[in-house]
């Protein structure tokens, strides 16, 4: 059934001292508004959301009004996703981790999933978590420092996932709050400036909720044997005030090394399934990690609620603006969520069931704790194992794929070899200078091109002209499809935030070591021998690469 995004937006508490000199952000039950300091709104800046909470509110209430639903409908087998956008120091930590005195959204997430499943009793469940990082666009695994730099991957098993981040099996809500603080403890490892890091990163905390019907012996196989499968995100963005710098002009660009590209391509995303969710335009989920990763979320088969946290403070007007109208058109967006039942392999239930049965058996008789104990040890076991087959398997795969290339390389130098052996006793005998010279300039620049197409990886573009007609604050809702170019943009670039002054740079196309003056139409009989030496010192070389290679190769 069709449904929209619930969206909802939450003030934080003042912590300025200074009182309103101009505008104040006023709110009426879901509506909130700049009001001139004494007296009328001004008008075209008011927005209704779902919800808007005053700094009065608890955690306790946002998890309530806005999240508890999409939790719930999780345990029955819907994907959802539950995220914080804003500015940095606007409550969007504040609300997904909380405090002591009034725990956030996971902690209370995590507690209701146990809480509810322990209700359910002609069900069987099995949950795993996991936790990462999205910086610089790196995917790391926030439960294992080693794992950095982590791919994602689509199979049809799967649908899209990240390779070889590590996940647990858990049972009670105290072990996943344990991980949770683990993974906490791994975010600030080796950081010096940790708010900065924080500001720039969007974590995920991700539960894969699997269940199936209990078996009651009736002999009727076909429903139980039907496995849900949900994955719930719980997000907690960058700091929105990164993607407003990339939308300003001038002095401020030259912070393009802040740029976020995820956030950014989140806008474009947001934006674009919201006008266009009907004409069926292509949204770029693939032009960042963070669209990818949360795809269905946005665009489909999932329960997603969005808190935008604002500062109340007048200093922050225009991002509270940007915020504010991020968070319209989230609203319009319609998602379409559906319980995923499956039958296949993809779900770890399906396949460690057997093993875990057997176990049952074996341990029938002892205290159910210590089974219960065994159970989930066997169950992490499993998943290592399987992970860890994961992971073979793709640097197999990359492996074969470099070997490929070597190949390629060897047979191209092979070529090379074989023309240029041929040059050579056609020099030793030709007389002919000027085709001589002619030939050599060709081979010559052949010779030198694997070279310049290594360094050119390095090559960008950037193009301004797109920015510059932009507000100095996060993109109006018409001037946000001039961003959409930035698609292009990234591709380009590959990621690489350019110095944007730097326009058309390409890196300098390395001059071989014929000097231009040898080659001279009247070049005398030295020059001449010269030339030939040079082309046998390069002929020697490029055997010598070539023999390396196949060194290296086998
Ligand atoms: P962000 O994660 O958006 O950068 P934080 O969540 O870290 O911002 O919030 C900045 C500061 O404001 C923190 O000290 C936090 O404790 C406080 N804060 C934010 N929202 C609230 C709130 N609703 N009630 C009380 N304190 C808050
Ligand atoms: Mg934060």
């Amino acid at each position: 059934m069709a449904e929209k995004i619930c969206v909802a937006v939450r003030v934080r508490p003042s912590i300025s001292e200074e009182s309103p000199s101009g505008t104040f952000w006023k709110i009426e039950d879901n509506r909130i508004s700049l009001h001139k300091l004494h007296g009328t709104p001004i008008s075209g800046l008011s927005y209704a959301f779902d919800h808007v909470f005053d700094e009065s509110c608890s955690n306790s209430k946002v998890y309530e009004l806005l999240t508890k639903d999409v939790i719930h409908a999780a345990v029955d087998g819907f994907n959802g996703t539950a995220f914080a956008y804003g500015q940095t120091s606007s409550g969007k930590t504040y609300t997904m981790n909380g405090s002591l005195n009034d725990p956030g959204i996971i902690h209370r997430a995590v507690n209701d999933v146990f809480q509810k499943i322990q209700m359910i009793s002609d069900r069987e469940f099995l949950i795993r978590v996991s936790y990462m990082e999205i910086y610089n666009e790196e995917i790391n695994d926030l439960f294992t420092v080693e794992n950095q730099k982590l791919p994602i991957h689509e199979s049809l098993e799967r649908g899209i996932f990240v390779a070889g981040l590590r996940e647990e099996i858990v049972n009670n809500a105290e072990q996943v709050i344990k991980l949770l603080e683990s993974g906490e403890v791994n975010r600030h490892f080796g950081e010096t400036n940790m708010n900065a890091r924080s500001s720039r990163s969007h974590t995920i905390f991700r539960m894969v909720i699997e269940s199936k019907g209990i078996d009651t012996g009736s002999g009727d196989y076909s429903s139980s044997d039907a496995i849900r499968v949900s994955i719930l995100n719980l997000v907690d963005l960058a700091g929105s005030e990164r993607i407003a710098k990339t939308g300003a002009g001038g002095v401020r660009l030259k912070e393009g090394k802040y740029i976020n590209k995820s956030l950014m391509v989140l806008g474009n995303v947001i934006n674009k399934l919201s006008n266009g969710a009907k004409q069926r335009v292509h949204i770029p989920y693939r032009d960042s990690k963070l669209t990818r990763i949360l795809q269905t979320a946005l665009g489909g088969n999932a329960k997603t609620s969005i808190i935008c946290t604002v500062a109340p403070e007048e200093v922050h007007v225009e991002e509270t603006k940007g915020t504010l109208q991020f968070a319209s058109r989230a609203k319009r967006i319609t998602n379409c969520a559906q319980v995923n039942e499956i039958l296949t392999d993809a779900a770890l239930l399906k396949r460690q069931q057997l093993e875990i049965e057997d176990l049952r058996r074996k341990l029938q008789g002892s205290r159910s704790e210590v089974m219960e104990q065994e159970i989930l040890k066997l169950r992490n076991d499993m998943l290592k194992y399987e992970l860890e087959r994961e992971k073979l398997e793709m640097e197999l795969e990359e492996e074969r794929r470099s070997h490929k290339e070597r190949e390629q390389r060897i047979r191209d130098q092979q070529l090379k070899i074989e023309n240029l052996s041929s040059l050579v006793s056609d020099g030793d005998r030709s007389s002919s200078q000027d085709s001589m010279k002619e030939s050599l300039k060709d081979e010559c620049n052949d010779f030198k091109t694997p070279c310049f197409k290594e360094t050119s990886n390095n090559a960008f573009v950037a193009k301004r002209s797109n920015y510059s007609e932009l507000p100095d604050f996060s993109p109006l809702p018409d001037s946000f499809s001039n961003v959409a170019d930035e698609d292009t943009w990234f591709k380009m670039n590959k990621g690489y935030i350019a110095d944007l002054d730097a326009l058309q740079t390409t890196p300098a196309r390395k001059v071989q070591s014929f000097p231009p003056q040898d080659i001279t139409p009247d070049c005398s009989n030295d020059n001449y021998k010269l030339e030939l030496q040079n082309l046998k010192t390069q002929l020697e070389l490029v055997i010598k690469e070539k023999v390396e290679l196949q060194v290296e190769k086998t």
